[in-house]
């Protein structure tokens, strides 16, 4: 019996490994089965090459709970190993017995290299005593037994195994009793090994009988050894690849289509990638795609391996040239993991693209499914944004979609303003937006329907990306002006008119909570609205993108702003300022005379005294007029309100804008109702 100590510089490794190496114990079962199969496939290596000459047989994994025993045994009939296997490859676990092997069988080995490092060892987080028995396949070999119980001795003799291959005998600590636990151990191999190239048998399959469960004789395989990304596209059906990704996500709808990235150099990858329905509230489908290495699974969170916007996609991709159990930020610095990053990034937008290209119908029926995606897509990786511009589609309220290209078409002529731009025009909703909607196609205008959860960045990005074009939304100007061709029509009031109907409107925007209302008059034609509410584009955008940056809730929380623009053609508005002018202007008009007047005394005691402080006297002058124009203008003010006090109309014009855009609710609507209500009994 060899007694020795395992070779390890630091005087206890286990602790360690149990503690620091794997933050998830369960992750054990992947180490040891993975290299149970790595120990198959190498056997399968040996025997294509001729390196071996003995029988095959039937080549699996088995994992065995024995609950009585405390064990969970692992069994191979791989190549087992010999005793100086197991000083080299076990006791001396600084050295990677992988590297011996690829060493020999260079351009073969790609699917039979670990990856997992001190792969074995992770079998102490869960047990106390760990066995192995081990034969190896070469001619002539001794059965070996080594064990530990955890500390650094271990002892190494002679075993009793008579068949080729290795049993790994975990013997379970108090602590992790769940693994001996028949259930959980087939739930963690059907997630790890689920798509494992060797049959790993758990167990027996089960059957329902007499009321309870039961074992049948048959093997239960929990993996099917050759998942449709490891073959070839050519090889499969629609349905194959539906079927697959309802194994991979049971319950969930059909997914859209499917991308079977397969590369060999710079690096290698396979895998199926799918677009599964979005629609707006995407965050819940993230962390969907699984990341296996040679078929093993190793984690279904695959940020920094896939772009950001890719992770709302599902399925599966496999590489071994993806360093594992590595920090997420050594990750996304890794060369290997960029390219590999950039190449599906590619690979999805050419997808796109030869789908868009193939069946323009189909790709459109598909479209309000997948812009989100694309969208995400085009506003945070530039290469993304740059092939989508070619299939990007512009849908508008009608529900037709175009190009970029033949969107521009479209509107061209129509929609070029008087500095020779081109004005999109956009809803953000097309039921509240539909007043204005109208106001527009009746004009001869488009209006596209950009209604999605990212569409205000979306807008900024079409203007960045197209020359010369500007987006406006339909309510951000009356529709005369949406585009300019011209100078606006001046409204035509008096001084002393304007004055009287900037208070009388004015004062009747009060009632609205959190937002703000300038009046503004134009002569927009008598059938046009008597009033239009708009926000201005900008104003607005600004108040939005600020609302979506976190910390700047303040700007958030601002009032909107409105204009309130009233129609000086309008008969109703004509009527309302010649009545308002005969009541008024009588009483208003020396008001603002007198005010202009006092003014211009201020000014010119300002004015003679130039730089110089004014004299005390001056300053008390200057205070006087003031205190005048103040008391003159809350005479105006006061005269114009008794007057709004016995005029319903104003109110009324003022509370159908609101109403056309959804401002007027609660008690102001329930007045607005109770007077429309009276008017109509006049
Ligand atoms: P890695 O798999 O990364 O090399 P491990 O610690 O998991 O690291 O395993 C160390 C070595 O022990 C393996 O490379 C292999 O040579 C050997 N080994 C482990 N398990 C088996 C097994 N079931 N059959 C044959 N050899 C094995």
């Amino acid at each position: 019996m060899q007694k020795g100590t395992i070779g390890v510089t630091t005087e206890n490794i286990f602790p360690v490994i149990k503690k620091f190496l794997y933050s998830d114990h369960e992750i054990f079962l992947r180490e040891l089965v993975s290299n149970a199969v790595d120990a198959t496939q190498k056997l399968r290596t040996l025997a294509s090459f001729g390196d071996f000459k003995g029988e095959v047989g039937e080549l699996k994994v088995t994992v065995t709970v024995d609950k009585e025993a405390g064990t969970l045994t692992v069994s191979d009939h791989g190549i087992g190993m010999t005793a100086d296997d197991v000083d080299k490859y076990i006791n001396q676990i600084a050295f990677s017995g992988a590297e011996d092997f690829l060493a020999k069988y260079k351009d073969n080995a790609n699917n039979i290299i670990g990856h997992f490092g001190l792969g074995f060892y992770s079998a102490f987080m869960v047990a106390d005593k760990v066995t192995v028995d081990s034969l190896s396949y070469q001619e002539g070999a001794e059965p070996v037994r080594w064990e530990c119980d955890g500390s650094p001795e271990y002892s190494m003799g002679k075993g009793e195994r008579t068949s080729r291959g290795t049993d790994i005998i975990l013997h379970i600590d108090k602590e992790s009793l769940e693994f001996l636990d028949q259930q959980r151990v087939d739930m963690l191999l059907r997630k790890y090994c689920r798509f494992l190239p060797v049959p790993v048998v758990s167990g027996k399959e089960r059957e329902y009988k007499d009321g309870k469960w039961v074992d049948t004789d048959r093997e239960l395989v929990i993996n099917s050894t050759e998942p449709q990304w490891m073959k070839k596209p050519s090889e499969l059906t629609d349905e194959d690849y539906i079927k697959f990704y309802q194994e991979l996500y049971p319950g969930e709808e059909e997914p859209l289509f499917w991308i079977h990235l397969n590369v060999d150099y710079p690096f290698t990858l396979t895998g199926i990638l799918y677009f599964p329905k979005i629609k707006n509230n995407f965050d819940i489908n993230r962390n969907r795609i699984q990341l296996y290495c040679n078929q093993v699974y190793v984690t279904d969170s695959v940020e920094g391996v896939v772009p950001d916007f890719m992770q709302l996609l599902q399925g599966v991709i496999d590489s071994p040239d993806i360093p594992l159990n590595v920090s997420r930020s050594y990750l996304q610095a890794d060369s290997a993991v960029k390219k590999i990053s950039g190449y599906i990034t590619k690979k999805v937008a050419q997808r796109l693209d030869d789908l868009f290209k193939a069946d323009r119908a189909a790709f459109e029926k598909k479209w309000d499914d997948i812009r989100i995606f694309i969208v995400y897509g085009m506003l945070t990786d530039e290469k993304f944004c740059e092939a989508a511009l070619k299939f990007m589609l512009l849908r508008d309220t009608e529900g037709r979609y175009f190009t970029l290209d033949e969107y521009k078409t479209l509107v061209e002529a129509e929609q070029t303003n008087a500095d020779s731009k081109i004005v999109y025009l956009y809803a953000t909703d097309a039921t509240a937006q539909y007043n204005y909607i109208k106001a527009a196609n009746d004009r001869g205008y488009n209006v596209l329907l950009l209604d999605g959860q990212l569409d205000n960045h979306f807008v900024s990005l079409l203007e960045r990306k197209l020359e010369n074009t500007e987006l406006v939304r339909v309510d951000a100007d009356v529709v005369d002006n949406l585009i300019r061709k011209n100078d606006r029509k001046s409204a035509g009031l008096s001084p002393v008119d304007t004055a009287i109907l900037s208070q009388l409107f004015q004062d009747d925007t009060h009632k609205v909570e959190k937002a703000n209302f300038t009046v503004q008059f134009e002569a927009l034609g008598e059938n046009d609205r008597p009033i239009v509410l708009t926000q201005n584009e900008y104003m607005r955008r600004m108040k939005e993108m600020a609302a979506l940056q976190p910390g700047m809730s303040f700007y958030g929380e601002l009032p909107d702003s409105y204009q309130l623009v009233v129609n000086t053609e309008h008969p109703l508005v004509k009527d309302i300022r010649e009545k308002a002018d005969s009541a008024l202007a009588a009483t208003v008009q020396p008001l603002l005379d007198n005010i202009e007047a006092l003014n211009a005394d201020a000014e010119k005691i300002r004015k003679d005294a130039g730089d110089k402080p004014l004299s005390a006297e001056d300053e008390q002058r200057v205070k006087d007029l003031e205190k005048e124009v103040a008391d003159a203008r809350s005479a105006q003010s006061k005269a114009i309100a008794d007057y709004a006090a016995q005029l319903p109309e104003v109110s009324q014009l003022v509370d159908l804008a609101l109403l056309g855009n959804g401002l007027l609710r609660g008690e102001q609507l329930s007045a607005f109702i109770d007077r429309s209500v009276k008017l109509m009994q006049k």
